[in-house]
């Protein structure tokens, strides 16, 4: 890193941070227990242009690197708040940008630079077929000028909150393909057409305030003009942008694991019992630094990942242990601040329980943990494949 660069991204990171302080832990506790989406917290982001910061200055983002990005929803988490109320757009936003048409790009990669539309929904996992993506069931089938799409996606974050959804879907079942992960294409749903006309939202409450839903399609019909690249080949879209996600996500666990080791170094040198503050005990304190070591640790690949992508270099490896060292040192450092907090760290009142239940997710999603691993096992140490 240049000092240029380093000077920018502290001013980057100076900016973000004072734009969240205007959302305090109240604000994020609040939406919490209503399991409400922060409507404010995104209109704000977005009008300060952080979420179009990866689209390109011709359609009116800001044209930053990933790195960039990634500083950006690490400063939302590390400051209390979930970057995961609009994190997706950031790499949704690729897919269109890398495979879609001149046409498509103009039409709507400006909007969604200025906030006249959000593209926040991603349609990937179903029920019955999880993370074997290629088995999905939902079918978009050619009639003329649309596609019928029938099926159902669950999982689904975001979509009562987005105007667009890049769905994936089958158009060639899968007895005919030569290879299972052919057949498959992405379609830019617009989900203002589609709610009530074929398609249906479901939220599905969870542990955590995601605004995640189940989706319903019942020959829903879209224009052909929604397919985004080829027929078929869809998987291969879906691949290219899975190492911005992962890095990204990186970067969201680094800003929790910084937040939880910040908290528990405040509250334990404030916490005093038998006449000393806990944190001066070493079986209090040796544990909070360990989670600091590891959060950096893992810091230290998700910056590698980042410099390997804006350079335009192959950082599949890099960027799956970015994502697996960042979610297991954030999930570390939870537990440690509810430890360090003893009781507390259950109060709502706290945040700690909060946060501890938002980070947790990334064990799981948008990758789980046995996946990277599986990754890492075949494609980086050529052990033999195992499904
Ligand atoms: C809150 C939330 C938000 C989400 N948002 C979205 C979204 O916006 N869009 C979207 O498309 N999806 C979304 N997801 C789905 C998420 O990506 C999946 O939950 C995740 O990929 C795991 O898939 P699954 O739940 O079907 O688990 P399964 O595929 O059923 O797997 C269950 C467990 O078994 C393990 N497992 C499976 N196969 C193997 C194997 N061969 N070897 C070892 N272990 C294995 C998995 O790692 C996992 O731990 C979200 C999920 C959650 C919980």
């Amino acid at each position: 890193m240049t000092d240029s660069s380093s000077e920018l991204h502290q001013d980057l990171r100076n900016a973000v941070g004072e734009l969240c302080r205007r959302f305090p832990d109240t604000y994020w506790r609040e939406l919490d227990a209503e399991r409400a989406y922060p409507e404010e917290f995104v209109r704000t982001l977005t009008d300060a242009g952080y979420l179009a910061a990866l689209i390109p200055e011709e359609y009116g983002g800001s044209g930053l690197g990933l790195m960039e990005a990634s500083i950006i929803l690490e400063e939302v988490n590390r400051a209390g708040g979930n970057a995961g109320a609009c994190h997706a757009q950031m790499y949704i936003m690729g897919t269109l940008l890398r495979h879609g048409s001149a046409e498509q790009k103009q039409a709507i990669l400006p909007k969604i630079a200025g906030g006249e539309l959000r593209l926040q929904a991603f349609g990937v996992t179903e029920p019955t077929t999880g993370t074997d993506t290629t088995q999905l069931k939902t079918m978009a089938v050619r009639k003329g000028d649309s596609y019928v799409v029938n099926g159902q996606k669950v999982w689904i974050s975001r979509a009562e909150h987005s105007d667009l959804m890049l769905l994936i879907a089958r158009t060639t079942p899968l007895e005919e393909v030569k290879k299972k992960t052919d057949g498959l294409s992405v379609f830019l749903i617009d989900l203002r057409q589609a709610v009530g006309n074929g398609m249906t939202i479901r939220p599905l409450r969870t542990m955590m305030n995601h605004a995640t839903t189940e989706v319903f399609f019942d020959d829903l019909e879209i224009p052909v003009d929604t397919l985004i690249g080829e027929e078929g080949r869809g998987f291969r879209y879906l691949i290219d942008g899975l190492n911005a996600e992962r890095i990204l996500i990186a970067a969201e666990c680094v800003g929790d694991g910084r937040w939880f080791v910040e908290r528990s170094c405040t509250y334990s040198k404030e916490r005093v019992v038998f006449n000393r503050p806990i944190g001066q005990n070493q079986g209090i304190q040796f544990p909070i630094s360990r989670a600091h070591v590891n959060v950096e640790a893992a810091d230290l690949m998700r910056i590698r990942a980042a410099e390997l992508f804006d350079d335009g270099k192959p950082c599949g490896a890099e960027a799956n242990m970015a994502k697996l060292l960042a979610a297991d040192a954030s999930w570390e450092a939870a537990n440690v601040a509810v430890q360090t907090y003893g009781g507390f760290g259950f109060a709502e009142d706290y945040d700690i329980e909060r946060k501890f239940r938002e980070t947790r997710l990334y064990q799981v999603a948008p990758v789980s943990t046995n996946l990277i691993l599986s990754f890492i096992g075949e494609h980086v140490l050529g052990l033999p494949r195992s499904f």
